[in-house]
């Protein structure tokens, strides 16, 4: 099959290289790019790697008009022996297909998708920055090209690979949060798309984060679309309650995104023999175990952040402090394990790294 031949053209005009030791979150992106195409005969083809550079798109693009696309986030990890380095590729590529599957894109091959990656990486290795907690963003997605108005799917479309070199989350260290729980607007509903990574759950989640935002809040927490009673996530992460010796986060009921790190915790904490429970739970429940001194601890869980503890939670006009408004003890040991294994300092024990 064609798409499986990567054809190359070098960028012969390398951009300067930002700082890296001020990169921040997806500004800065590398010198190629990875393209496919799929067409009206119905398959992908003409894979390959070109200088990075605006697309050309018709301004009837189904796309700009009716946002049928997906989108994943991962990225490359550069080990102090100079290694780089993927962390469960395959979890992002099964979750890119099932994406697809919702928003009736087709499928893609998840094993050519990777090497896709593979290549695209090696060409631009030098943008993989190695300070501590830096990394290289990786952004593959795929966009319905076909210019027609009418809402139904498009005929064609391309999967498009793009990288970006991104400063350490932290700074100082891992640090815990104030998040808002958002009773007014909700991400996604049963039936809807938020278990797919698609354009339109962001565009939606706009204006809640805006809100509390201006009032002091670095994300909101999520209730479900229907009672708005049951916990979803924070932010664009997935959450985790430790409510004494136990760790819950709710189950993946259709309208919660399943994270790769959602699962990689769920593995850590059952490998540590920690009793962990997928289930529902309503921030009412949150609430009591808090005033009984039962919650303990709680963190958003993330590619982003890794694990991002929660420090305060305000709900209505209360306000929960958890731990002290510090990093618990199971969160920072989450955090320096999937990292660890990330940047390679602690063993592959699961078989993660790519
Ligand atoms: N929930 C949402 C809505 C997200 O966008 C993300 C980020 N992809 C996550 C959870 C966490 O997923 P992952 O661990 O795969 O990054």
């Amino acid at each position: 099959m064609s798409a499986y031949t990567i054809t190359y053209i070098k960028n012969e005009n390398k951009k300067e290289k930002p700082d890296f030791d001020n990169l921040a979150f997806g500004k800065y992106f590398t010198d190629h790019m990875f393209i496919l195409d799929y067409s009206e005969q119905k398959e992908w083809h003409n894979a390959r790697i070109v200088p990075y550079k605006p697309l050309q798109l018709d301004p009837a693009a189904i796309v700009f008009h009716y946002g049928q696309t997906v989108f994943e986030g991962l990225k490359a990890y550069k080990t102090k022996s100079g290694d780089i380095q993927l962390f469960r590729p395959n979890k992002n590529m099964e979750r890119l297909n099932r994406s697809n599957e919702r928003m009736c894109i087709p499928e893609i091959d998840e094993e050519f998708a990777i090497e896709a990656i593979k290549n695209l990486v090696e060409i631009d290795k030098d943008w993989v920055p190695d300070a501590p907690g830096t990394s290289l963003y990786i952004r593959p997605f795929i966009i319905s090209t076909e210019p027609y108005l009418g809402v139904s799917p498009s005929s064609t479309y391309q999967f498009i690979i793009i990288l970006s070199p991104v400063g350490a989350y932290y700074e100082e260290g891992i640090n815990p949060v104030r998040i808002a729980v958002e009773n007014e607007f909700v991400r996604a509903v049963k039936g809807g798309t938020g278990e797919a990574k698609t354009a339109g759950n962001y565009a939606s989640s706009l204006k809640a984060q805006e809100m509390v935002s201006n009032k002091g809040y670095a994300q909101v927490l999520w209730l479900d679309g229907i009672e708005k009673k049951y916990i979803e996530e924070v932010g664009s992460m997935n959450v985790f309650f430790v409510i004494n010796d136990e760790v819950i986060t709710p189950e993946l009921n259709g309208s919660i995104l399943n994270g790769v790190t959602r699962n990689s915790v769920i593995t850590l904490l059952n490998h540590w023999n920690i009793p962990v429970k997928e289930r529902k739970i309503t921030m009412e429940e949150i609430y009591e175990y808090a005033q009984n001194g039962e919650l303990k601890e709680a963190f958003g869980a993330g590619t982003a952040a890794v694990i991002s503890p929660i420090g305060e939670l305000s709900w209505n006009d209360k306000k929960i402090e958890i731990n002290d408004g510090k990093t618990g003890k199971i969160s920072f040991d989450l955090y320096e394990t999937l990292t660890g294994i990330q940047y390679g300092r602690d063993e592959d024990i699961f078989d993660w790294i790519v």
